[in-house]
């Protein structure tokens, strides 16, 4: 039997049309559109075809239905100006992800979900503790409480953030890599069964990568789980929570100097690890810097190469604390990432899209604590330090 959902998802991933991938496969469209629809099956022949042109083993299409991932509940950053291949390609490495994750989460205990959940917001917007978007003070306002409030329950104090990711994962919020076949997508988001999901372009600077992290935690406490808004004013929103949470007001206020210079925003990056530009807006966003004066850093860092990327910075990119404990542990108890592969159905390079990046491949990891019930289900608690 094929899954004919199964179908659409393989040919949405590759980023393929309906024609293209009929071409490809040696059958009509309409033959094909009869598969995707369920009207047809495929002969043994015409699904060999079609999963050797989208590159899945032939398994995958025999498997499980797969949950639909609405484009309605991902963070997508520019949905309008997104292609639909892009945008399918995307969606559908989101849907693969999940798998992993269920794949993970049956075999390791993960943290569980740990953010301000979205009815706090809403009982402090009613108490008129923080304002709606679009109301006076609303937006910005919001988002600074916001991030504060994470902080608080996290216990963060202002302190700045070491690595984005482990304080993603230590709260139970799931990192993957976004397929670097769609690299003109920064990051998104999205709520799945009570489990928050992000996924980052592991190939921007690790300055970038921390505030894309940041931003899509922004999107994941501000906005819902149903339906996350799209459109500037959410951005504004998330992008606001994303510099109040790496660069807490109080922390910079107390940091940084009257009318502070170029040379110093380039030393004090280091401390909050984040872009150059970054810390100019957010000097200009808590009025330490005159509009004048935010545009003279602008000019002068974008002269010197900070518009695009991060020059001479030493910054490692971030990875995650949790794909590489599960690996090292899959590794130690013999399990190689080919083995997840083919229990996923996916082809080796498909499952290291989903972790590349965020994974030190040659990691020597132990055994994780088994725990003392030998006759409990072997499913053991991996132990998520920030
Ligand atoms: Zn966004």
């Amino acid at each position: 039997m094929t899954t004919a959902s199964r179908l659409v998802l393989a040919r949405r991933r590759r980023g393929l049309t309906v024609t293209r991938l009929a071409q490809l496969a040696g059958l009509t469209a309409r033959r094909l559109s009869d598969f995707e629809n369920g009207r047809a099956i495929p002969s043994p022949p015409s699904l060999s075809a079609i999963a050797e042109a989208l590159e899945f083993p032939e398994s995958f299409f025999s498997a499980g239905e797969v949950a639909d991932l609405p484009v309605e509940t991902v963070s997508f950053r520019a949905l309008s100006k997104m292609t639909a291949s892009q945008r399918d390609v995307a969606l559908s490495s989101g849907r693969l992800s999940r798998g992993l994750q269920d794949w993970i989460g049956a075999r390791f205990g993960l943290p569980a979900a740990d953010l301000p959940s979205l009815t706090s917001f809403s009982r402090l917007r009613e108490d008129g503790q923080i304002p709606y978007p679009g109301e006076a003070g609303g937006g910005d306002n919001s988002a600074e409480r916001a991030a504060e409030l994470v902080r608080t329950r996290w216990g963060l104090g202002v302190a700045p953030i070491a690595n984005m990711v482990h304080l993603l994962e230590a709260h139970g919020v799931r990192v993957f890599s976004l397929s670097r076949d769609c690299p003109e997508v920064d990051a998104f988001s999205f709520w799945d069964r009570g489990i928050p999901f992000v996924l980052l372009n592991t190939e921007k600077t690790a300055e970038r990568g921390r505030f894309d992290a940041a931003h899509e935690l922004g999107h994941l406490v501000l906005h819902g789980e149903e339906q996350i808004p799209h459109g500037p004013q959410a951005e504004a929103e998330a992008h606001r929570f994303a510099a109040a949470l790496l660069m807490p007001s109080a922390d910079v206020l107390a940091y940084a100097p009257r009318n502070p210079s170029t040379n110093w925003i380039l030393q004090a990056k280091r401390r909050w690890k984040v872009a150059a530009m970054a810390l100019a807006h957010r000097l200009h966003e808590l009025n330490l810097t005159t509009e004048w004066q935010y545009r003279t850093h602008c000019v002068e860092l974008g002269r010197l190469g900070y518009r695009k990327a991060e020059p001479e910075s030493r910054l490692p990119r971030e990875t995650s604390q949790v794909l590489g404990k599960v690996f090292a542990a899959l590794r130690a108890e013999g399990t190689r990432p080919a083995d997840v592969a083919r229990d996923l159905h996916l082809r080796p390079a498909d499952l290291n899209d989903l972790i590349f990046g965020l994974i030190v491949t040659a990691q020597d990891g132990g055994r994780p604590d088994q725990g003392q019930h030998a006759t409990a289900p072997r499913r053991p608690q991996l132990s998520v330090v920030r």
